[in-house]
């Protein structure tokens, strides 16, 4: 089969990330044990009641020390229902379009082409491809990989599209929910309450600070080279004439790897801390719900030097989450390389190059001989 062939496939296969990703495990497992790779579902239940399972093949019959994992997500985002074509891959002007054709399924499709050209018997260290769920939804799926260390790795290539070239450090994302609190009263008489509004107004200014203060940490690889931050979305109060008692926003923040992804929190409370100096009934909740570790592979890791060297490209960073810190959580050197761009994923029309995916093919046929022939 075709590297074309096989993208078609999984393209066909929806795999959006609200449905159970059973179907595209089902045919990646099928594939896998037709090359002679051992197969292991590692399944889960998520909140709403749908299947999903992180696979594993691997040229052992027990995954235990794995010397290279090709790792690509098996979910996508989802896709206009307008876009009549989503679910069949169709090529123009050199480029394969469909959903999921850039972001994953095309390095999937490159590692399944490049495995099947490869006597695997002959191998003489453990290669092994890691299917996950979840990835656009939170990375959840390598996360309880990582969690439940069923292997350790020493080399991994996360699939992501980034124009084939090595990715060696990404920006970490943490997301919390702040509340301020206040107490209601009657808007005409203002000394009877404390309005939760103006207290987190209050907050806001001293947070657009620190945002200031941030980008005097600066890690040059990035682009922007410091730590990030946003507030997305705000509420708060219940009527025009009632003094508020609550108001809610988000922040998140993406923090760059020489820093602890705690450390804006910690910059928080000591801004609530002074604050609380001229005010100090000052109540507010913060929820961190998220904290995903940024990530940076050594340089001189034998896998950046070996990836530059085959792509013919210098390695970058990116600004946005994948899956690469899991896999360092399991031992790896990591790094995100993959066909297509992230600019065109995740929007309706996206779509890998034929050249690139071709190209992606050899490379990491060049890779599994390099770690593990
Ligand atoms: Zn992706």
């Amino acid at each position: 089969m075709t590297v074309e062939q096989t993208l078609s496939d999984l393209v066909a296969i929806d795999s959006v990330s609200l449905r159970s990703n059973e179907a595209i495990v089902s045919y990646l497992e099928d594939r896998c044990e037709r090359l002679g790779f051992k197969t292991h579902r590692f399944p889960h239940i998520d909140k709403d009641g749908a299947i999903k399972t992180n696979l594993v093949a691997c040229t052992e019959s027990e995954p235990r020390q794995i010397e290279l994992a090709l790792v690509g997500h098996t979910d996508t985002v989802p896709y206009d229902p307008d876009w009549t074509d989503a679910l069949k891959l169709s090529e123009r002007d050199g480029k394969l379009f469909g959903r999921g054709a850039c972001d994953t399924k095309a390095f999937i499709a490159a590692a399944l082409t490049a495995v099947g050209e490869i006597e695997i018997d002959k191998l003489t260290k453990p290669l092994a491809l890691v299917f996950t769920a979840d990835e656009e939804i939170g990375c959840l799926g390598a996360k309880r990989l990582a969690d439940a260390k069923p292997f350790t790795a020493r080399y991994a290539i996360v699939g992501e599209p980034t124009s084939l070239r090595p990715v060696c450090a990404g920006k970490g994302y943490c997301l919390a929910q702040i509340t301020v609190r206040g107490r209601e009263a009657h808007s005409a008489y203002p000394q009877l309450g404390a309005s939760a509004i103006f207290r987190a107004a209050r907050l806001l200014g001293r947070i657009e600070s620190i945002a200031g203060q941030l980008k005097n940490d600066r890690h040059d690889d990035f682009d922007p080279p410091y730590t990030t931050l946003n507030v997305g979305l705000i509420n708060g109060g219940s009527a025009k004439n009632i003094i508020p008692a609550e108001c809610h926003f988000t922040l998140e923040w993406r923090t760059i790897p020489s820093q602890k992804s705690d450390h804006v929190l910690y910059m928080i409370n000591r801004v609530v801390e002074d604050l609380r100096q001229t005010d100090p009934d000052f109540v507010f909740d913060i929820a961190a719900d998220r904290a995903d570790e940024s990530f940076e592979t050594r340089s001189d890791s034998e896998l950046v030097s070996f990836m530059e060297g085959v792509s013919g490209k210098s390695s970058s960073t990116v600004a946005f989450g994948t899956e690469a810190p899991s896999m360092i959580a399991l031992g790896a050197d990591a790094v995100v390389f993959g066909p297509g761009d992230i600019r065109v994923a995740h929007r309706t029309g996206e779509f890998v190059p034929v050249d690139e995916l071709e190209r992606c093919v050899e490379i990491l046929q060049t890779a599994i001989q390099k770690f593990c022939g």
